[in-house]
């Protein structure tokens, strides 16, 4: 008898780079093990839900069978590593898909612990997987018996493609590119979404820090140096402040960056000027400059269902046996079809449509760079709804953008159950943190380039007047802004009180 207890199980997928049957396999498990659906994540990786604690050795051995992971999807550890996800043939993507990939590897713990548990036959000992599980005879050269404080979260971007939310990171790297060429990255250390509200005072969220820039031959032994300094100063006391973004800030970076380059064991010269300057979604069609083109469907909240209207599974198996091509998931829980034939566009396209799925195109900016993590009913820390609720929020909002003419306007909604901060909402232009029942903090003032903080603009707003007071604060950018500016731009500008007074005197269209 007893309690069915249900989990999540997390892959670690670097980058979001998935194969066609690598994505039907997590299809079929939704369906066999997990709740129905899939949910791509604000980390480029998948979750299962509703795993039964006695199918997690299942689901565990099948993923690792399919030739991935979930060593280290969790836990005070390096975290699965974030990277621009776009198959574009530039002769950059390749170079930083394939750090994603030695940082993952250089990075990974080297307990044979993992397979012991859940790979290897229970009765036997024996190996399910080929190779797997090996004992190193050296238990984790890197983390120590300790393992780290915290998580920690490291990514990978391009100045005019900051889509993986560099700023937010523990660990960033950021290309320097000269003649079509990286010579080097801008590493940022310090980023961090996660708060306690009953701490207001010591815990907060932190943009990184722009530390100094390595040559691309030193950013493995960087980043290793950086989590060493972490591993051997991060609090280890008060697990509410034990991000690094805390010693970062206690220390200050000048500090911080020193300590790094003792380990590294060489001085590392300053960032050069680059910096993010945009951030492309890579949705819809994109040249991938080899002949073939990616399409980027945009995902709502990142979960796959299937329901009377809409089969997301179903298109996506289609999609997946008809081209069979990689995939990659992006940083705004969406996927990127790549390899697609110029002649066959349509033909993916049509996949979609047949399945009441609705492509990009059709799809309103305030929905698409929309994003909302876990929550009720699955994630046990949520206070509020927030991937249930969003999409109910962003129809009410659609047809009072649209009469203001904003409905062309790019700016982030972001919203989450709790200050855990799992969608990233403390830098985006607009955002909803659950904060008592049906209640959320309104934070405005971040935008799409995720390198400005958002205030508190109101806290403890009721779920149901949440439409009335976007579409306030929204109309009072449209008669209020300077000419170019974002709305999370004139949100910083104006402040948090004159917004509230201008938003009250706003017409409501
Ligand atoms: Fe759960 Fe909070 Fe993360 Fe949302 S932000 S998934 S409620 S922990």
């Amino acid at each position: 008898g007893g309690k069915a207890y249900s989990m999540m199980v997390r892959c670690r997928i670097p980058g979001g780079r998935i194969t066609s049957s690598q994505m039907l396999a997590h299809l079929d498990m939704c369906d066999e093990l997990g709740d129905s659906t899939m949910k791509i994540t604000t980390r480029q990786t998948i979750q299962l839900h509703g795993v039964l604690k006695s199918d997690l050795r299942k689901t565990i051995n099948r993923i690792n069978e399919i030739g991935l992971s979930t060593l280290a999807a969790c836990g005070d550890v390096n975290r699965n590593i974030m990277c621009c996800p776009a198959k574009i043939n530039d002769g950059i993507r390749e170079q930083l898909n394939q750090l994603t990939d030695e940082l993952t590897i250089a990075l990974a713990p080297q307990t044979p612990a993992y397979h012991e548990l859940w790979v290897e036959d229970p009765e036997t000992g024996e190996k399910t997987l080929e190779g797997g599980g090996e004992p190193t005879g050296v238990v984790e050269p890197l983390y120590g018996p300790r393992y780290l404080p915290r998580k920690f979260k490291m990514g990978i971007a391009l100045p005019e493609d900051n889509c993986i939310d560099i700023y937010t990171q523990d660990v960033g790297f950021l290309a320097v590119v000269r003649d079509g060429k990286i010579i080097g990255f801008n590493v940022l250390a310090g980023g961090g979404m996660g708060t306690t509200p009953a701490l207001k005072e010591k815990t907060y969220p932190a943009l990184a820090k722009r530390m100094a820039f390595c040559t691309p031959d030193q950013a493995v032994e960087v980043a290793k140096a950086i989590l060493k300094v972490q591993r051997d100063y991060g609090n280890r006391e008060d697990r509410k402040i034990a991000r690094m973004k805390y010693l970062v800030d206690k220390w200050g970076i000048d500090k911080f960056r020193r300590a790094v380059e003792e380990y590294l064991g060489t001085p590392l010269k300053d960032c050069t000027e680059d910096d993010v300057t945009g951030f492309d979604d890579h949705m819809g069609w994109q040249d991938q400059l080899d002949g073939k083109w990616s399409y980027g469907l945009n995902i709502e909240n990142g979960r796959l269902y299937d329901n009377e209207k809409v089969q997301l599974k179903a298109a996506m198996r289609a999609a997946c046996k008809e081209f069979n091509t990689e995939l990659r998931m992006t940083g705004h829980q969406s996927i990127i079809f790549t390899d697609i034939d110029p002649a066959d566009k349509d033909k993916l396209t049509k996949i979609f449509s047949d399945h009441g799925v609705r492509l990009t195109e059709d799809t309103s900016t305030v929905r698409r760079w929309s994003m909302a993590c876990v929550a009720l009913p699955t994630c046990g820390l949520a206070i509020t709804e927030s991937e249930r609720y969003l999409p109910s929020l962003i129809d009410g909002l659609e047809a009072p953008l649209a009469k203001l003419g904003l409905d062309k306007d790019r700016f982030t909604i972001r919203m989450t159950g709790c200050p855990n901060g799992c969608a990233r909402p403390y830098n985006a232009d607009l955002a909803f943190v659950g904060k008592a029942k049906e209640k959320y903090t309104f934070y405005a003032g971040g935008g799409w380039l995720g390198n400005r903080l958002a205030y508190v603009y109101k806290d403890l707003v009721p779920a149901d007047t949440l439409v009335d007071e976007i579409v306030g604060v929204c109309s009072a950018y449209k008669s209020h802004r300077n000419e170019g500016e974002s709305l999370g731009e004139f949100c910083t500008r104006v402040g948090r009180d004159e917004l509230e007074s201008l938003a009250a005197a706003a017409p409501r269209p």
